[in-house]
């Protein structure tokens, strides 16, 4: 769970989150127009360093535009507000999530303005990072929706809600998290993460026909061929991840987490590639390293 920390920048102006609200009526809370992005900041010996922002804020800026948002802000104005809350918030490290919606006061389908309001804020951890393996379900009727009913590409309000009541179906059942499968059956992704596992000592995650282009992902397959670890990404079948070596889940939050169990088998955890990908992972972020990677993180501006 996070919470919100204040100020936060809406339309151009720091304002309290309290003050920024939304009529009940309108487009995005009644049709879920709305788009957003997560990325994160992390404590450094220099201050507080925002990971891979600009890509955040340019893959935001594309959901927008698929879902026909029309945001006033350049992608340089979104970046200089995560770093404007960011230093107002005084954290060491936590989340900044961007979001983009439709405030047209009228629930029709189509609202009448493509305008959108866009908010920029912090969000902040309340429990301390889970440390033990998740247990991960999948179900064969817990499935993505296929590229052609929704870009996979596209952060979405409204792409959750399938996700969301298959999640709930894997807790009920005892585990952390369900991983959706794709049209084929194969492995697609976890609600808000990618997967991957270690098959034959080969790093393999699918590909992104059916999945968010994770920028966690990213790095942990930038980093893997940095590493001289094999990368395969290809159509995962079910069957192979269940009995991978190792598997992991990658999204801004976690940011890896090493998977304990797969519909009920479980296997040793954190593997030693999933083990050496976290510890690089995170000697990156919090700026102990000074190699061509530390270009994935900014300092924030006071
Ligand atoms: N897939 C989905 C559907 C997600 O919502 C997320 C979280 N943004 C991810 C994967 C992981 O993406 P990232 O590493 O960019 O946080």
């Amino acid at each position: 769970m996070a919470i919100t920390a204040d100020p936060m920048w809406l339309d151009g102006a720091m304002v309290a989150s309290e003050e920024a609200t939304l009529p009940l009526m309108a487009h995005a809370t009644q049709r879920g127009s709305l788009v957003f992005d997560v990325g994160s900041f992390h404590a450094t010996p220099r201050g507080p360093a925002l990971f891979r922002a600009r890509e955040h804020v340019a893959r935001f800026l594309r959901s927008a535009k698929s879902v026909g948002l029309s945001i006033e802000h350049d992608e340089e104005t979104l970046v200089e507000a995560a770093h404007a809350v960011v230093a107002a918030s005084g954290a060491p490290h936590g989340l900044v999530r961007w979001s983009a919606l439709s405030a047209a006061r009228e629930p029709d389908l189509l609202p009448r303005t493509n305008a959108a309001r866009v908010a920029v804020a912090v969000q902040l951890f309340e429990d301390p990072p889970r440390s033990s393996p998740m247990r991960v379900m999948t179900f064969d009727d817990a499935r993505k929706a296929p590229p052609e009913t929704l870009d996979p590409s596209i952060k979405a309000a409204a792409a959750y809600l399938g996700p969301m009541l298959a999640k709930r179906r894997a807790l009920a059942a005892g585990a952390d998290e369900v991983v959706l499968l794709d049209r084929e059956g194969h492995i697609a992704e976890a609600p808000t993460a990618n997967v991957f596992a270690v098959v034959d000592g080969v790093l393999w995650t699918p590909p992104l026909r059916y999945v968010l282009p994770g920028i966690t992902r990213d790095a942990v397959l930038s980093l893997a061929r940095d590493a001289g670890i094999a990368v395969r990404e290809e159509p995962l079948p079910r069957e192979v991840f269940r009995h991978a070596e190792e598997a992991f889940l990658t999204s801004t939050p976690l940011p890896l987490a090493a998977i304990g169990a797969i519909d009920g088998r479980a296997r040793p955890a954190p593997g030693p590639i999933t083990a050496q990908l976290a510890l690089r992972l995170s000697r990156i972020q919090a700026g102990d390293e000074q190699d061509e990677l530390a270009r994935w993180l900014t300092r924030v501006r006071a």
